[in-house]
């Protein structure tokens, strides 16, 4: 999929692209475009991305007054609902929207820029997101943005991580195709070792690695 991260100026310093550039994309591409709203008023832009041509949104926790509404507000739209938190945002936040996102984003720098370091702290936060969702039954996808390169790539999908947000560690790359092909071997491999693998397995499967 592409990460399409949307900046107004007010909620980040930053400003990118608008619904028209949007539709221009979905027009030149069948890859799904996930994007991520860093702005101030998402509820009255979601729906304009949506039509744009937008697969899943996700809003900020700290942009959203009536998250719940918000989320609703995207489903009912057509699209996927995930909720981002930035650095300074505990997990335990999110505890009561769980049920309804189909994911959560971990902001694993600050937004607003490309080409900050990974804050390591995210890992936990990921980890406790995956409890979450392990001991509730959930199926929420777990995604995350900042610093991600091939030296972290492994451990963040350890951790729990579905969907790895990639920029800078890709598009200033040699070899931007090269970037990609090494990082998704990384994560296909760590994802082995997760339990979301294991309960993937068909039940014959385990059956027979348990005895
Ligand atoms: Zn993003």
């Amino acid at each position: 999929m592409l990460h399409v991260d949307i900046m107004d100026g007010h909620f980040v310093p930053n400003l990118t692209i608008g619904p028209p550039v949007v539709e221009s994309l979905r027009r030149v591409t069948k890859l799904k475009l996930d994007h991520h709203l860093m702005i101030e008023d998402p509820d009255f832009f979601a729906p304009l991305f949506i039509k744009a041509g937008a697969t899943s949104v996700s809003v900020h926790y700290e942009a959203c007054r009536h998250l719940h509404r918000s989320l609703q507000l995207i489903k009912g739209e057509g699209a996927k609902a995930g909720v981002v938190i930035n650095p300074a945002s505990p997990v335990s936040l999110l505890v009561d929207v769980l049920e309804v996102v189909d994911y959560v984003l971990v902001m694993s720098v600050n937004p607003g820029f490309g080409g900050q370091e990974f804050i390591p702290h995210s890992v936990e936060k990921v980890r406790q997101l995956d409890r979450y969702r392990e001991d509730g039954g959930l199926r929420f996808a777990i995604e995350i943005d900042g610093g991600i390169s091939e030296h972290n790539v492994a451990e963040v999908v350890r951790a729990g991580v579905d969907w790895v947000v990639a920029g800078t560690s890709v598009f200033h790359a040699p070899d931007p195709v090269f970037a990609i092909h090494e990082m998704q071997q990384l994560a296909d491999q760590a994802f082995r070792e997760t339990w979301r693998f294991a309960s993937l397995a068909p039940a014959g499967a385990q059956t027979s690695l348990r005895m």
